[in-house]
């Protein structure tokens, strides 16, 4: 048996002011064949993870592609994605004949000229492999599961989790059930059904957890292989934004097909339930006011880098300096020239630092502020799960009892760790701000007393209705009340 692994992944918020380049990828995460280390990088990355133990337990050849990623931004240049599809091409055609193409997709990459760039890169794996290749990818929920991507592949499999944290289990579903078809025991037939809406869907809370348990609790009976929920990405304005129910079947089309639909039309039931109630800055910071202990977890989810959007809004932050909030910490902003800054007084050093408050008009004023450079770091990191994530260099400064972290590369806040590795213990704190949606949730629930999730003004377009979609499908909800009449 012979698999071929590689990845490729962005999440393309069309309405980011931040381009996608070439640089985006090579400068964010770029391992060539042999390169990537033992552990993922991130959520994608692991399907190239799995393989190699698969390969290594078993008499199967891996033949590795590049892996790589850009962190969520604005639509990619035409040429770095046409250069890096190229690159996977080209790798997995020297490596033919394959029996397994194992790819780690997000699902929802847009490139200049490419509405789905996903769909193109199965098309043409498909066209180079041949028709008995068993052909499949991991996908993040926030994906647009398109038609051109359920043609050219076999299997297709999101996460289930949001937070992500379930992203090594669904690599290993992928290749068991990958080198099943390969080996004739399997033919997985995939099913959709749309569920016209435009929502979130926390699986840290209810209703979505249980959903998500009893869909789990259908896979691996009734020659049900798995169930996933394609949550759609809002922040893109294509033709395939929405979420769908993905039930795939061991060659059980019509069956597929009913089941997708009830468990589809169950989902729509539960729409907007998937998230709470946002507060706003100031009814967050007094809730850590009034908390009785810390810390008080606040999350500022629409300025979330995760998104595609910068991660560099102050207004939280300027709300807490100017109501004089102490002990707390936020984290992390992006702010590449600040961080360099620091780096260049070094630790311990006081100085006049502006930062935060640059990438858009929604990311707010910036913070102007006499700091004490209190720790800086060389490629600094987290974790995220399994997966070890790069922050680029950073830096934590205090300004009257607030720590900031301050980051180069935009990665959203996912845990503890991003503070504690430059010097900040945020379960001491009575106040802990983090830029994310969900992501951190798994990571800081051990620890918050109260999370909050805090609607700051952006520069996320969080509300559909307000959106200006030109190309989305419709009717949708939240848009159209009844999409399904
Ligand atoms: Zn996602």
């Amino acid at each position: 048996m012979r698999l071929f692994a590689a990845a490729l992944s962005t999440e393309s918020n069309t309405f980011s002011p931040i381009p996608t380049d070439l640089e985006s990828f090579t400068g964010n995460r770029y391992f060539r064949p042999g390169e990537h280390p033992e552990h993922p990088t991130n959520t994608s990355s692991a399907v190239l993870v799995v393989a190699r133990k698969r390969a290594g337990e078993s008499n199967a050849v891996l033949i590795e592609g590049t892996v790589t990623g850009a962190a969520p931004a604005g639509t990619t240049s035409r040429a770095a994605y046409e250069q890096l599809r190229d690159e996977i091409l080209g790798q997995l055609k020297a490596a033919l004949p394959v029996d397994v193409v194992a790819l780690g997709l997000h699902g929802a990459m847009i490139a200049h000229g490419y509405d789905d760039c996903e769909g193109d890169l199965l098309a043409r794996a498909r066209a180079l492999a041949g028709p008995k290749a068993a052909i499949g990818a991991t996908l993040d929920p926030h994906c647009h599961m398109t038609p051109a991507m359920l043609t050219a592949a076999d299997l297709l499999i999101c996460y289930k989790e949001f937070p992500h944290t379930d992203f090594v289990e669904r690599a290993e579903e992928l290749l068991s059930l990958l080198v099943a078809t390969a080996r004739g025991d399997i033919r997985p037939a995939m099913s959709t059904w749309d569920c016209r809406m435009i929502d979130s869907f926390m699986t840290s809370r209810q209703p979505i957890r249980g959903f998500v348990d009893r869909m789990t609790a259908l896979e691996g009976k009734d020659g049900v292989l798995s169930v996933s929920i394609v949550h759609g990405f809002s922040a893109a304005d294509v033709p395939h934004l929405g979420a769908k129910m993905l039930v795939v079947t061991d060659n059980r089309r019509e069956q597929g097909d009913r089941l997708a639909k009830t468990l589809g039309q169950e989902l729509f039931s539960l729409r907007g339930q998937g998230a709470p109630r946002h507060l706003s800055p100031d009814e967050g910071i007094d809730r850590a006011v009034a908390a009785s202990e810390g810390p008080v977890v606040l999350a500022d989810r629409w300025d979330n880098p995760g998104g595609g959007v910068a991660g560099d809004s102050t207004a939280i932050l300027h709300r807490m300096l100017e109501r004089g909030i102490t002990n707390a910490a936020i984290g992390a902003l992006w702010d590449p020239i600040a961080v360099r800054f620091c780096h260049a007084a070094g630790e311990g050093a006081r100085l006049k630092l502006r930062f935060g408050g640059k990438a858009a008009p929604t990311s707010g004023k910036p913070v102007d502020a006499e700091v004490e450079v209190t720790r800086v770091a060389k490629d600094a990191t987290q974790n995220f799960a399994s997966s070890i994530v790069s922050l680029g260099d950073a830096a934590a400064v205090r300004i009257a009892g607030i720590d900031v972290v301050l980051e180069t590369k935009r990665a959203q806040t996912f845990d503890p760790s991003l503070f504690r590795n430059l010097g900040i213990d945020p379960a001491q704190r009575r106040l802990v701000v983090v830029k994310s949606s969900n992501h951190f949730h798994a990571g800081f629930a051990p620890i918050a007393k109260e999370i909050h999730y805090i609607d700051s003004g952006g520069p996320y377009p969080s509300d559909p209705r307000r959106v200006p979609y030109k190309r989305i499908p419709r009717p949708v909800w939240p848009i159209d009340e009844n999409p399904h009449a």
